[in-house]
C-alpha cells in the first residue's frame, strides 16, 4: 500500500483503500450510510448524519460541480502549468478538493459542470482528477 501524499485531503490506507481502488478502475466510489442513505466525505467509519456505523461505499456518479478553486502559475516538477487545485461538489452532495484537467483549465468558474478522470499510469497511484464539460 503507497505510503506517499495523495495530494488529496485523505491520506491512503485501509480505511480509505475502496476510494483509492474505485479510481484504479475509473471509477469514482464513496461512503454512502445504509441508515440515513446520506453520502459523506471525509472516510469515516461512522456516518458523519446520524452517527450509524453501517458505512458502505458505493458507485458515485462522477459528476460534479466546481465550488471553488486556487490558480497555480508557479511551475513545480512534475505538475503542468497552470495547476487549478479545486473544491469540487459531486452530484451526490459531497465536497473533495482535487484537481482540474484539460485545456484552459485557468478559465474554469465558479459553477462549471465536471466530470471525474483517471490517469491508470498516474504514480504512486490514481485519484480522481475532474474536467470540465461546460
Ligand atoms: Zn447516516
Amino acid at each position: 500500500m503507497p505510503t506517499e501524499s495523495t495530494g488529496l485531503d485523505l491520506a491512503y490506507d485501509e480505511t480509505t483503500a475502496p476510494f483509492f481502488e474505485g479510481a484504479a478502475r475509473g471509477d469514482l466510489v464513496l461512503q454512502r450510510c445504509r441508515s440515513c442513505e446520506k453520502w459523506m466525505w471525509p472516510v469515516k467509519y461512522r456516518c458523519i448524519h446520524c452517527f450509524a456505523a453501517g458505512v458502505e461505499w458505493r458507485p458515485a456518479s462522477g459528476r460534479a460541480t466546481l465550488y471553488s478553486l486556487s490558480v497555480v502559475r508557479q511551475q513545480y516538477p512534475g505538475f503542468p502549468s497552470a495547476y487549478v487545485i479545486a473544491t469540487v461538489e459531486t452530484d451526490e452532495g459531497v465536497r473533495f478538493n482535487t484537481s482540474l484537467v484539460g485545456a484552459d483549465v485557468e478559465n474554469a468558474a465558479i459553477g462549471s459542470a465536471l466530470v471525474a478522470e483517471f490517469d491508470a499510469d498516474e504514480q504512486p497511484f490514481t485519484v480522481p482528477r475532474f474536467r470540465r464539460i461546460s
